[in-house]
């Protein structure tokens, strides 16, 4: 038979010279679509399989399956989605591209779907070993292989490059495998164009010539693409982003390429493309002239304007009647007529509590049904919550002037964030959801005292009370609560949320002090759920069994597998410490000693922001940009985020919210496990000590026992380094912002300022840290990367922070704070359980070493905590109760 590339599903996919350009799915790809993510985490594979029949039915040639995810086991998420697939005749008579990045996932898929695949992708990254291992396994299986031209180096981004690459990896596959030419595919990588730095400029140029050079060079292969890639920066303007795809499909279809994952509904036609869009379009796709960017960006903003569509009827609502508008305004969160809605409502009403219990519970309901069925999400949630607020405020007057009216509501809730934490956002966002849901919440806020939390749920009669804390001793005053909760005879449900908590330390640790319920809640949309079935008559027991029983479940797993980690001797960790060169070591900084940032402009630290957190924060996930992008809570983020610009744009304007900060550099040595830091550079004088922990894990493999010590010369190398610190905050005028916003009901813009503070801190700490080295270090004085480089630190060196895995004691920032003087200087102070006051600061310890990596420091040994505890003047219990999440023994 000729040698023409042949596919299958159930049915056979030929792809000949004259084949159209063959569309690939891109759908049912857990990193690209939200919507596809949550299905497979909820375990919906049924709905999830309606995604992939979707994308046959419009015309896909082929589905990528891709369900590389961290929180995801995507070897058995890909297999059984695979074999549910294959139930399916419509969706299974296509071909499956297997795609992951790791190659265990695409062996498990390949041992579980029909017909002929194409394994996404191999290549030389790994080097050629690696590269042909993964190739005679997949030619074992029968499948065809996408070649990313990806080698040893790093990813092609010339035509010289592409081909290179490419080209080796095809001799390697035909000489040293006798893998078939007709069963190869290359993707050469598509970049995004028009980024508005230089080199990107030509990406496209490089992509459409290394086609031409693969169609002459290898007439049998084929070449494929993620096209979306290419118009990243007009992300939001669908329009031109359209039309960019159809000139570079265009131009790359005629050069060579023959396959591509593409959203096949979403193509325009190369013809439909209006003559002066077009030219402009095709000079920055064919690289044609220098000012081919700012041609393009001059049209491309009427062009978003213009193909806007939603903004036509936008009043239409206006005219309905009344408890529609109500309706309306709380399910789209508008509070632009609420205040005049309500009160036309209530003039129509025989009692002004009729208007809450009527129109506006209606409303809610809708709202709550459509979060519970993942229709809705959080930051729409808090700004319907806002237009209940405000209108029920405005009635509040009228139903207390009227007497003996008073509201119904599901039950009753305190919430607090504990003793010596400060951190807020989450609890509040579960508040103003629970209060959506007709709940009352008294919410005691942060740094609130067991006493306190427990007599306000005695006085209110608290049908559950929940508690919140975000850093690890936290953990700690949450067993307190728990046991003092028994011992005052407490019987409501507690709640456990926020980030250091876990399920695992729910049921081993807090569990058992209380005896009732306990349960610990993921995220802010699962509090609803759990508190309804808390409360409801016929749910409680049940609900109440099953996760006690679970909980259980947990302990015996635990108690099983504790006897299993196996530590070294702290003695023979040590002698598997890491060995760095110090030869190397970083110049001495410019200046010893501190220096502080009074008033640091905010304008320059909104560049250095990492929005993809900010989007966690409101349980949108995805990355930024892309998720803007998203098909599913895209257009959510893009309001979100115009909403956060605009925030961002008023402080800088106004100066009411300032960022304050302090660095310091300090002659240092290591000795064991600590740090010595000298007064001055003749270094006669220690002026304080840094305790550092060490992993004690015995390793299967090479790899030493780190301990961030080993990072600094030791005092007997005769080498002179030195360790920097640093403490910054932007929270300073923050408290001021927010109570404005609550006082105005709007629990939306309050949340969103704290956000904004948390991430223009960490972009504080980032721009600092930036500065550090090529300034006031200034060991890389030539270093230039670009934000998203800074995020995925390919910088020299480091800046670990008390409290996470490589330094987990928190206590160390006690000494942090001493040493560059943290509350005069930056305004910034401790609690006692060594959280930072305002929440939104960030602080740590810098380190120069090439050398230097994070790590974490995982579970020790007594014998460490021991000889930890001495080294720190504390008692050993003291030293267990702040390591106890670090401790690989029962204290
Ligand atoms: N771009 C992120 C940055 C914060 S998270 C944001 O805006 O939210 C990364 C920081 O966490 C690091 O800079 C470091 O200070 C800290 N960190 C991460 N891993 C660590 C580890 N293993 N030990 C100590 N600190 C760590």
């Amino acid at each position: 038979r000729p040698r023409y590339t042949l596919l299958s599903g159930l049915e056979p996919l030929e792809i000949r010279p004259d084949s159209n350009f063959i569309n690939v799915g891109e759908r049912t790809n857990v990193t690209g679509s939200a919507r596809f993510r949550s299905l497979i985490k909820e375990n919906d594979y049924e709905a999830a399989l309606t995604v992939a029949r979707q994308q046959v039915e419009d015309g896909a040639q082929l589905i990528d399956v891709n369900m590389d995810e961290g929180l995801l086991d995507s070897e058995a998420a890909m297999r059984r989605f695979l074999n549910i697939l294959s139930t399916e005749p419509d969706v299974a008579r296509v071909p499956i591209m297997i795609d992951s990045s790791k190659f265990d996932v695409i062996e498990a898929g390949l041992q579980c779907a029909q017909g002929k695949c194409v394994v996404n992708s191999i290549s030389l990254k790994e080097g050629e070993t690696a590269f042909i291992e993964h190739a005679r396994r997949v030619r074992r299986y029968g499948a065809a292989v996408i070649v990313m031209a990806f080698d040893e180096k790093g990813q092609a981004d010339t035509t010289e490059r592409k081909v290179e690459i490419c080209a080796r990896s095809y001799r390697i596959l035909t000489e040293v495998i006798d893998f078939p030419p007709e069963d190869i595919i290359f993707d050469p990588n598509i970049f995004a164009i028009a980024t508005g730095i230089e080199e990107h400029n030509a990406y496209a140029v490089h992509f459409i010539e290394a086609c031409r050079e693969f169609k002459k060079r290898f007439p049998l292969s084929h070449v494929s693409g993620g096209v979306s890639n290419v118009s990243f920066s007009f992300r939001g303007n669908e329009p031109v982003r359209q039309a960019i795809h159809a000139v570079f499909l265009y131009h790359a279809i005629r050069a060579g390429m023959d396959m591509g994952i593409v959203n096949a509904g979403q193509l325009m036609v190369y013809e439909d493309i209006p003559k002066d869009l077009l030219e402009r379009v095709e000079d920055v796709v064919l690289n044609r002239r220098p000012d081919a960017t700012e041609r393009l960006l001059e049209v491309a903003e009427s062009m978003r304007r213009g193909a806007d569509p939603k903004k036509k009827d936008d009043e239409a609502w206006r005219s309905l009647p009344v408890t529609e508008r109500l309706k309306h305004a709380l399910v789209h969160g508008l509070d632009a007529y609420i205040l005049e809605d309500v009160e036309e409502a209530r003039v129509a009403a025989a009692r002004p509590i009729h208007v809450i219990e009527g129109p506006l519970m209606d409303g809610m309901n809708v709202v709550g049904d459509l979060f519970g069925s993942g229709k809705m999400f959080l930051p729409q949630v808090v700004k319907s919550a806002r237009v209940m607020k405000k209108a029920v405020a405005h009635l509040v007057p009228f139903i207390e002037a009227e007497r003996g009216g008073t509201v119904r509501n599901n039950g009753t809730i305190v919430l607090a964030t504990v003793k010596g934490d400060v951190h807020d956002i989450g609890k509040n966002i579960v508040g103003v959801v629970l209060r959506c849901n007709n709940y009352e919440v008294i919410d005691l806020g942060v740094m609130v005292p067991f006493q306190t939390i427990l007599d306000t749920a005695r006085r209110e009669k608290a049908d559950v009370i929940g508690l919140s804390g975000l850093i690890t001793p936290s953990l700690d005053e949450m067993v307190t609560v728990a046991h003092e909760m028994k011992r005052q005879g407490f019987e409501v449900p507690l709640l456990i949320g926020g980030a250091t908590t876990s399920v695992a330390h729910t049921a081993v640790k807090i569990d058992p002090e209380y005896g009732r319920e306990v349960i610990h809640v993921v995220d802010a949309s699962r509090a609803v759920g759990v508190v309804s079935q808390l409360l409801g008559e016929e749910t409680r027991a049940h609900f109440a069994a099953k996760t006690k029983d679970e909980y259980r479940r947990i302990r015996e797993a635990r108690e099983a597998g504790q006897t299993e980690a196996k530590l070294l001797s702290i003695g023979d960790a040590r002698l598997r410490r890491e060995r760095l060169d110090f030869t190397q070591a970083a110049p001495s900084p410019s200046f010893l000693g501190t220096r502080a940032f009074d008033d640091y402009p905010l304008s320059e630290l909104v560049d250095r922001i990492d929005w993809t957190p900010f989007f966690q924060t409101w349980e949108l996930r995805g990355r930024y940009p892309a998720i803007l992008e998203d098909p599913v809570v895209g257009e959510q983020a893009r309001s979100l985020y115009d909403d956060a610009r605009a925030m961002l744009d008023s402080f800088v304007r106004e100066k009411r919210l300032r960022a304050r900060g302090v660095v310091g550099f300090f002659p240092a040595a290591s000795i064991g496990d600590d740090v010595e830091l000298y007064d001055d550079a003749k270094r006669r004088r220690v002026r304080t000590n840094l305790h550092f922990l060490r992993q004690q894990a015995a390793k299967t493999d090479s790899r030493p026992n780190f301990c961030l010590a080993d990072f600094v010369a030791p005092k007997d190398s005769g080498v002179n380094d030195h360790v920097g610190a640093f403490i910054v905050t932007a929270g300073i005028g923050l408290d001021a912002i927010v109570s404005e916003f609550e006082k105005q009901h709007d629990d939306y813009r309050a949340i969103l300022a704290k956000a904004l503070a948390d991430r223009l801190a960490e972009a504080f700490a980032e721009r600092l840290h930036e500065r550090v080295r090529r300034e006031f270090w200034g060991y890389a004085k030539d270093e230039a990367l670009t934000n998203d480089d800074l995020i995925r630190e390919k910088y020299q060196g480091i800046r670990p922070a008390p409290g996470y895995p490589a330094c987990p004691d928190h206590t160390e920032k006690r000494t942090l704070f001493d040493l560059l003087d943290g509350e005069r200087s930056a305004g910034v102070t401790l609690t006692e359980s060594f959280a930072m006051w305002p929440a939104a600061a960030v602080s740590g310890w810098y380190f120069a070493n090439p050398g230097s990596h994070y790590f974490g420091v995982g579970r020790i040994g007594k014998d460490q905590v021991e000889d930890y505890a001495r080294r720190k003047g504390l008692t050993l219990a003291e030293a267990e109760r702040w390591l106890a999440p670090s401790l690989g023994y029962r204290a």
